[in-house]
């Protein structure tokens, strides 16, 4: 019999009478003759009301007791839903974490699956029950209740979709679906038909809250097509799946995260070691670090930026101050006023010229950009906070994100997932996972056919990235990796970017002439660097792997000199002369998760 897993989130679920609408929901999914599972999320703002209450208790609160307080939410909300789907007199059964066996690791509040025994949820299902099972939460070893992080039930879903391989996983939300960006900031955003996995997980790390991004490393991993949807109707919604909704277009979304801090290290030796120093004892604080962007330095000397949450600026600034110290700096600055703004596309892999259209549209609002990094299927820039929101509406207007392409197909059918429990259990065999959540990377390599152009003390002016790009562009010159970093108080900024080695010299041209133009202090050039590249799903939510980037080339005295991430890939520049030690030392270093 066909299986289905339905999720939903806490609006849906906030008072009764959606509850029981949700639980009609369920039992039509059955009487269409569906094996039905649900997953609930704790009621309304539930969690946050909790959060608030621990709060009021303690100033730091112990993690094993804050999920212990916080599981009690979803705990409430099946309890709930199963009493409704009785009180319309169908049969149904609730389960914790726990009951239905969902393991874990035991780092609270932001615990990994493990495993889950799906037994006992089988066994339910066959005697005609509807299984109401709770989000979000799952048991360590010793027993002690864990969760997975905030948002963790569309993982709990997406999780016991892959091990049931269940034939359809729905996320019912507040929204019809999944737009090129959040609809209560934009409302000229557009529902999307489908959206790839790929693009997806970049948009949910960047701020596009409407999936955990964890859930959709899961649904890569396990070939879960997931349908979100709306609670409140049966329209249909958004598919997330392997392809993109259109092959042409070079962005499909864009996203915000409102509230973020930049910290800037000043004068660092450029010598092996700093980064892995200094996003160690970072690391080891559980600050949470993104957006790293390290420029080619001045007198051997280099500035480091990057960014962290808001609310983690106030525990990070100490161990930055202990940082500074470590590694010899001289000092440090930061910001807490700033927002990421960040498009994504596959498509933007295959074209060029995209990282200019945004960077000229920001500048056409008179917006200054003060970081900028990018990777294969993203651009991420910090804007000024109060400047946030038009630079998001900048972005989408540019890549007419509100019109849909011609060539985006009507409905499709609805993908059935056609996997067995066997070849579940072949893909298991194949990824060799001990953990159903364990890093997996794709590939490491090398690519030593780049070159580096640095442009040092440039105007910190509103334009400026976008005419350096446009100039690069207009000679054909293909850029890869850029990174603009920030001085605040120098008012300055320093870019760097990759380009093909044999374009080296059409660059220099150009990077000379824009020097004359826009009174650019130094320009800088290298025809000797080798890039790294580590591929791999979830690479964000799994700090360790930029963490052990650094560590290993740290170990092995090579100097990185350019960096960025993404959820799909960690790019590092190192001297081409090293470039080859590099890739056999990550080899190394990352062998047991190498598939
Ligand atoms: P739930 O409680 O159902 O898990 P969430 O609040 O976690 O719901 O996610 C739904 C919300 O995500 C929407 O109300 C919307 O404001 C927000 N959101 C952010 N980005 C997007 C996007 N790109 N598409 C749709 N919704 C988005
Ligand atoms: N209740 C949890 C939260 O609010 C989990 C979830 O809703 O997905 O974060
Ligand atoms: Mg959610």
């Amino acid at each position: 019999m066909p299986l289905v897993v339905q999720k939903f989130g806490g609006t849906s679920v906030a008072d009764p009478d959606k509850i029981k609408a949700a639980a009609r929901k369920a039992i039509r999914a059955q009487q269409a003759g569906n094996q039905v599972v649900v997953v609930v999320s704790a009621m309304g703002h539930n969690t946050d009301h909790l959060i608030d209450l621990a709060n009021q208790i303690s100033e730091d609160p112990p993690a094993r007791e804050m999920d212990m307080l916080l599981s009690t939410g979803e705990q409430v909300s099946v309890a709930l839903m199963a009493m409704a789907v009785d009180a319309l007199g169908y049969r149904a059964v609730s389960l914790t974490g726990a009951q239905m066996g969902i393991r874990t690791d035991s780092e609270f509040t932001k615990a990994r699956i493990r495993s889950i025994a799906a037994d006992r949820i089988r066994q339910l299902l066959e005697e005609g029950n509807i299984v109401i099972a709770a989000g979000f939460q799952g048991i360590d070893e010793d027993f002690n209740i864990t969760t997975l992080g905030r948002g963790g039930s569309d993982t709990t879903a997406v999780a016991l979709a892959a091990v049931l391989h269940a034939d359809a996983c729905e996320i019912h939300t507040d929204v019809d679906g999944v737009y090129t960006t959040d609809p209560r900031l934009l409302p000229e955003a557009r529902q999307l038909t489908k959206i790839s996995y790929d693009e997806m997980l970049e948009l949910a790390s960047l701020g596009a809250g409407v999936m955990h991004n964890r859930s959709i490393e899961f649904a890569k991993k396990y070939e879960v097509p997931i349908h979100v949807r709306s609670s409140f109707s049966d329209t249909r919604g958004t598919l997330i799946v392997a392809e993109p909704e259109s092959p042409s277009v070079p962005v499909c979304g864009a996203a915000m995260t409102r509230d973020e801090a930049r910290i800037t290290i000043r004068a660092v030796p450029d010598v092996p070691g700093r980064s892995s120093t200094i996003f160690g004892m970072l690391e080891k604080a559980k600050v949470t670090v993104d957006m790293i962007v390290q420029n080619i330095g001045v007198d051997q000397r280099a500035d480091i930026s990057f960014t962290v949450p808001l609310k983690e600026l106030k525990q990070a600034l100490p161990v930055v101050e202990r940082a500074v110290e470590a590694v010899g700096a001289a000092g440090f600055t930061y910001d807490d006023a700033v927002s990421k703004v960040s498009v994504v596309g596959l498509g933007m892999a295959r074209q060029t010229g995209v990282a200019q259209r945004m960077f000229r549209a920001l500048a056409a609002e008179g917006i200054n950009i003060q970081m900028i990094t990018t990777s294969e299927i993203k651009i991420s820039v910090l804007v000024d906070r109060p400047h946030a929101l038009e630079a998001l509406r900048a972005a989408h207007r540019e890549f007419r994100l509100e019109r849909q392409p011609d060539d985006v197909h009507p409905w499709e059918e609805l993908p059935r997932r056609q996997a067995t429990e066997a070849d579940l259990n072949k893909l298991m065999h194949d990824l060799q996972l001990a953990d159903m959540e364990q890093l997996t990377l794709s590939d490491i390599s090398l690519s030593d056919d780049q070159a580096r152009v640095t442009l040092q003390g440039v105007p910190d002016a509103p334009g400026l990235a976008a005419s350096v790009f446009e100039a690069v562009a207009a000679e054909g010159i293909f850029v890869d990796m850029i990174v603009q970093s920030c001085d605040g108080e120098a008012g300055e900024t320093s870019i760097s970017f990759t380009i093909p080695r044999h374009q080296l010299p059409a660059a220099r041209e150009v990077a000379e002439s824009l020097q004359r133009q826009h009174a650019v202090r130094n320009v800088l050039f290298s025809d000797s660097i080798a890039k790294l590249s580590v591929g791999g799903i979830g690479l964000r939510s799994h700090t360790s792997v930029a963490i052990g980037i650094f560590e290993t080339l740290a170990a092995a005295d090579i100097n990185v000199e350019m960096i960025s991430t993404s959820e799909l890939r960690v790019n590092v520049v190192v001297p081409s002369a090293d470039g080859q030690r590099a890739l056999e030392c990550l080899k190394q270093r990352f062998a047991a998760h190498l598939i």
